[in-house]
């Protein structure tokens, strides 16, 4: 994928240059360009229309799957599936806490992911608050387990708003972890977002490049029920500017057209 580790590295500039270390700012690129960020903001422009909704889907048998795989800003939701057969090539695990003990394909992030979520880790020690990951990787037959066992016992309906069908979970991109707290029982459940530690998450998430993906009052949106637990990497630049506009992945990439 020359391309994209290409883009990458435009990124990486764009987010040196423009946001330089600021938890996040709204300021217009052309206030703060500089010659280096004038060049990485037009191949981020690209990137973002590389990367939007319409550009990134195929339909095949009444099944939409999306194109852009190992992009960070791929987007997966009830309406846009990965392939069954998709794994991320840069697994690995971050050496940070977890609530569980033992080796575990959960425990995985891709590698950008994995190097973001140890520096929100270390800064949220830093800040006293002890939190500790619960889920990241997750492969689509065991998504199929376990939205198939959710269904079973929740009926289909109440299963698809609370758990992702095979191919419709972010878990699958290794992009995505589910952190919680000693105060929450280390459970993924709303209650961790009145906690000082999921107050926390939400308030910094953003500085690590980690969205809160299924926000509150987004549920229309991102068809989830609020998870203040689950984060999804996308960048610092762009968690910024999500995060401040306060919209969902879906809104931000269908504006970069
Ligand atoms: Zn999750």
């Amino acid at each position: 994928m020359k391309s994209f580790t290409r883009k990458s590295i435009v990124s990486t500039i764009l987010i040196g240059s423009v946001v330089a270390g600021s938890a996040f700012t709204t300021l217009p690129f052309t206030k703060v360009m500089n010659p280096v960020a004038s060049a990485a903001s037009s191949s981020f422009t690209q990137f973002l229309h590389d990367n939007a909704p319409g550009r990134t889907i195929k339909t095949s048998g009444g099944l939409a799957t999306v194109t852009n795989l190992s992009s960070t800003v791929v987007l997966v939701n009830k309406k846009r599936n990965l392939p069954s057969t998709y794994a991320p090539q840069d697994l690995v695990v971050p050496n940070i806490p977890f609530s569980f003990s033992g080796s575990s394909p959960k425990k995985q992030m891709r590698k950008v992911a994995a190097t973001a979520i140890e520096n929100l880790f270390a800064a949220a020690k830093k800040d006293g608050i002890d939190i500790k990951a619960v889920s990241g990787y997750r492969s689509y037959a065991t998504q199929k387990s376990i939205f198939d066992r959710n269904a079973s016992i929740k009926g289909e309906a109440v299963a698809n708003k609370t758990s992702a069908r095979p191919g419709q979970s972010e878990h699958q991109t290794g992009l995505a972890m589910d952190i919680s707290s000693a105060s929450a029982g280390y459970d993924l459940q709303q209650s961790f977002g009145n906690t000082k530690e999921g107050k926390w998450l939400k308030a910094n998430a953003h500085k690590y490049g980690f969205i809160i993906r299924y926000g509150k009052d987004q549920e229309k949106l991102t068809g989830y029920s609020y998870e203040p637990w689950h984060v999804r990497y996308v960048g610092v630049y762009i968690a910024g500017e999500i995060t401040s506009q306060n919209l969902t992945l879906e809104q931000y990439l269908e504006r970069a057209k």
